[in-house]
């Protein structure tokens, strides 16, 4: 028999894939001796039975009263008793936190009769109706589909009428009318009635909280957080407790060390006289939690000590929220808290200082992503004037954009390329698509764990939230400040999400100090230093090495400092542009052998010379020196320009230039219906006479030049887009011949490994046959897997991939993340056969996979030697690489 319904005695954290995360750390804190109101959890078991048959899987609903009689026993009163009734809130929970994405359902239990019980027993009419009225809104809006905006309208309305300034102005008797007119509204909008039997309440809040893990912001949020569709949510059922009973009642939000920049210090919001909705929402403005040690000094040093007990518990960054009912604390969720990057690395180094965490556990906390975060810019404000406004920092990091007031137009304006800043008053789920498309996300209420706040940390976005000196009039697209400066949609604004203020027009930008690090190696105290012992340590453990993409001495030597261990791929196409691209024209335009000799010999120094460069700037490291790739007419003019700049001299009577005909010709000659599988690689290699001689010519030259200067080169000669060994053997004997050649005409011996590209699926599948003729491989999975899936690389991301990522094709660009399965398997096969064929055989890849963090774990996994990547994600490939160790 399945079970569905576990009590918080029974569970614990370890369960969260059945319980959710709220249920199963509900179940951990009950099991530490916390004050946990009492409560069960309907698993996601549950969850996935009744979203694939759309019916209430058999027997749920037996454990359901079950369960709800324990807690009504433990309380003596039952779900709705008249005279006293108890109340239970209904919450979602998944696996994976989705802040404020799913619904919850509170005060189930109260009707008509109800009503007037609570009113009795609390000895708070207001505190009734209030509670009445709350229901009836989260149970007509989330489980009947009547939209939230009507109740809040009249709510508005009913506030203006009275004069009333905010909630808490209106009195029982407002509330009470409140309460008839919403269930009339309800009648209305469904021909339904609100529900008068508490358990009839909890079964549909329950239904409805599952039907929720498929409404639209949260299949939205798992998508752009990568949470698979199919795991459902928990039910979370607990009695309820109250923090609107009065002055000595209240909720709160806090965390254990300050999420933002991870300094250790409970941090955290609470709102007197509220629930907890209230504190998320931002509906009122919330007081800093320290102000709580006055109003309710006995609360605050139990809540200090729990909170110390969770973190210690937890080994990590806890964040709880809490209520109290006429100061008796509650506990009411806590999770490991989302953090910004900085305070990643921060806490992560502090707790592995306290001894809480090894170095290595303290490794797993962080991330690739993480430190590319830390590595962008800030803003240099030492010449700017003075912020238009304060605000709380809730998301590091600096942006600049147009200001956007909803979040349809912050989706329009960001598809069409422009950078936006959603300014709201405060945000709710439903802004999300606004957020996703936002560089920065700036509100005017609401605290560091309001929704905004949250949401944005958890993308890393910038974020500035309770912004109070502007007035966001959302309808006429402005803001306006104190001194009544307005700001209008489309405006130009600076948001600074690490010091909390908002600048007119566009700030300056400076780089950060963990990019200084980077750069200089130049330490300094906070999360730099966190940073530095991360990347030392990865460095200690990891057994991938990391190499750069570079072409340029520039980058070579940027990419030297910032860790790599080499260059893993020079594109030598990069140093045939500019100015050389006449040279290369002269090249394709020659009539005869002696013409092509010319262009080459004139390019050979150039080259010659660029490497020189670049062996000089990796000395002593290798260097793999790919030869030309892409199809040769990339390097003449479009042809329909050129055909449209011929045809208007031609109307103008004139005679076209012999040369402007010559290049038509051939560029017609040399068009390609499908360039990317044309004449590129090592086919133009093997079809043009003396550009490979050429290329290795330069190399071996070049390496000749440094050894004299003293250098220690270490030149590598890689061969693309192969297919079958015979490609590799016969531009290698060329290879092999000229090397011979200067070295006999130098005296300076010149050995240069030769190695292939594997980026074909057939070169993959012959490997071991390819592996005959090459030292190394290197992997170019960019062209792997355009040819694996057939997908254009430069075409399908804009086409069609947000429908494939919409319909769960894949959870991310294949482009991006190595696909495991396809692409993948072929790595493994050609690394297995490789290494059959040649035990020798050194591995790496050089495709944009080399530096996602997600890849580096594959490639460790697969047993490459090393990734290549360009230059700024050479950190982040490190400190992958160490983790993947773990
Ligand atoms: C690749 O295909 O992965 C690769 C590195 O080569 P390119 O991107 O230059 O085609
Ligand atoms: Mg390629």
């Amino acid at each position: 028999m399945v079970r569905y319904v576990y009590d918080f005695t029974e569970g614990g954290r370890d369960l969260a894939g059945l319980l959710g995360g709220k249920g199963a750390n509900l179940a951990e804190m009950t099991r530490l001796g916390l004050p946990v109101p009492p409560g069960f959890i309907v698993s996601t078991e549950a969850c996935r039975a009744f979203l694939a048959t759309g019916a209430e899987p058999e027997g749920m609903s037996q454990e359901v009263s079950r369960h709800l009689s324990a807690i009504e026993s433990d309380a003596g009163r039952r779900l709705g008793q008249p005279d006293d009734p108890l109340l239970v809130s209904v919450r979602s929970g998944a696996r994976f936190s989705m802040p404020g994405m799913m619904e919850t359902v509170l005060d189930i239990g109260l009707n008509d009769d109800s009503v007037m019980g609570l009113a009795k027993v609390s000895g708070n009419d207001r505190f009734a109706w209030d509670s009445y009225r709350r229901l009836i809104q989260m149970f007509g809006s989330t489980v009947m589909g009547v939209d939230g905006a009507l109740f809040n309208r009249m709510m508005t309305r009913l506030k203006e009428l009275r004069g009333a300034p905010d909630d808490l102005h209106l009195d029982a008797a407002d509330l009470a009318e409140l309460v008839e007119a919403y269930k009339q509204l309800i009648h209305e909008e469904t021909g339904d009635y609100f529900p008068q039997s508490p358990a009839e309440q909890l079964r549909r809040a329950i239904l409805a909280v599952f039907r929720s893990w498929n409404g639209e912001r949260a299949r939205l949020y798992r998508r752009r957080e990568h949470i698979p569709d199919d795991l459902g949510t928990a039910v979370t059922v607990q009695r309820m407790v109250y923090g609107n009973l009065g002055r000595d009642s209240g909720s709160g939000v806090a965390f254990t060390r300050d999420p933002a920049t991870g300094r250790p210090g409970l941090y955290g919001d609470y709102l007197p006289n509220a629930q907890g909705e209230d504190v998320v929402a931002g509906i009122r403005n919330t007081v800093p939690l320290a102000e709580l040690e006055q109003l309710d000094p006995r609360s605050y040093r139990q809540l200090r000590d729990h909170m110390h007990t969770l973190e210690r518990h937890y080994r990590d960054l806890c964040d709880i929220e809490f209520t109290i009912e006429r100061g008796t604390l509650w506990m009411l969720q806590t999770r490991v808290g989302k953090r910004t990057a900085e305070a990643a690395f921060t806490i992560a180094a502090e707790l592995a200082d306290e001894g809480l965490l090894t170095p290595r556990e303290g490794l797993a906390r962080v991330s690739g992503d993480g430190l590319a975060r830390l590595m962008f810019p800030r803003f240099d404000t030492s010449t700017t004037g003075d912020p238009l406004a304060h605000g709380i920092p809730a998301s590091p990091g600096a942006a600049v954009g147009a200001a956007v007031f909803d979040s349809a137009e912050a989706v329009r304006r960001a598809a069409s390329g422009e950078t936006v800043v959603l300014v709201r008053e405060e945000t709710t789920p439903d802004d999300l698509p606004g957020m996703v498309a936002a560089r920065a996300v700036l509100t005017s209420r609401g605290g560091k764990t309001s929704h905004a706040a949250v949401v944005a940390r958890g993308m890393g976005k910038v974020c500035v939230c309770g912004a109070e000196e502007l007035s966001v009039d959302t309808a006429g697209r402005r803001f306006t400040t104190r001194d009544g400066t307005v700001v209008e949609q489309g405006s130009v604004i600076s948001v600074d999400g690490s010091a909390g203020a908002v600048y007119a027009g566009a700030v300056p930008l400076v780089d950060s100090a963990v990019m200084r690090f980077l750069e200089t190696g130049e330490r300094s105290a906070g999360v730099v230093g966190a940073v530095a012992g991360a990347l030392q340590l990865a460095d200690e453990i990891r057994t991938l090495e990391v190499r750069a993409n570079a072409d340029t001495p520039k980058d070579a030597a940027r990419a030297h400092r910032f860790g790599a261990q080499g260059i893993g791929l020079c594109r030598t196409e990069h140093m045939f542009l500019g100015e050389r691209r006449k040279l290369v024209e002269e090249m394709i335009l020659a009539r005869d052998d002696a013409a092509r000799d010319r262009a080459l010999d004139t390019l050979l120094p150039l080259q010659r010379q660029d490497f020189v460069g670049i062996l000089e700037a990796m000395d002593g490291l290798p260097v793999t020196i790919r030869l030309l790739d892409p199809p040769l007419h990339e390097f003449l003019p479009d042809r329909t320009n050129l055909a449209v700049r011929i045809a208007a001299t031609e109307a103008r009577g004139e005679q076209p230039s012999p040369r402007d005909a010559e290049l038509l010709a051939a560029v017609r000659r040399m068009h390609e219906d499908n360039p990317m599988l044309g004449l590129r690689g090592v086919r133009l290699g093997l079809v043009v006479p003396g550009l490979v001689a050429m290329q290795v010519r330069a190399i071996a030259e070049a390496v000749v030049e440094r050894t004299r200067a003293g250098g220690s080169t270490e030149a590598e000669i890689m061969v693309p887009l192969v297919g079958d060994v015979t490609e590799l053997r016969l531009v290698r004997g060329e290879v092999e011949q000229v090397l011979a050649d200067v070295s006999d005409e130098s005296g300076v011996p010149v050995h240069c490994p030769v190695g292939t590209m594997i980026e074909l699926p057939r070169a993959a599948l012959t490997a071991g046959r390819i592996a005959e003729e090459a030292e190394f491989f290197s992997f170019g999975t960019n062209d792997l897997t355009q040819t694996t899936w057939g997908f254009s690389r430069d075409d399908v991301e804009a086409a069609f991939f947000s429908a494939y990522l919409d319909k769960g094709v894949f959870a991310t660009s294949p482009f991006e993340t190595i696909d495991r399965e396809g692409v993948g398997r072929l790595v493994g096969i050609a690394v297995a056969e490789g290494r059959a064929a040649r035990p020798s055989l050194k591995i790496g890849v050089c495709g944009e996979h080399g530096g996602d963090p997600d890849s580096v774990h594959f490639f460790h996994t697969a047993g490459l030697d090393y990734v290549s990547c360009s230059p700024f994600r050479v950190p982040v490939a490190r400190l992958e690489a160490g983790r993947a160790t773990g």
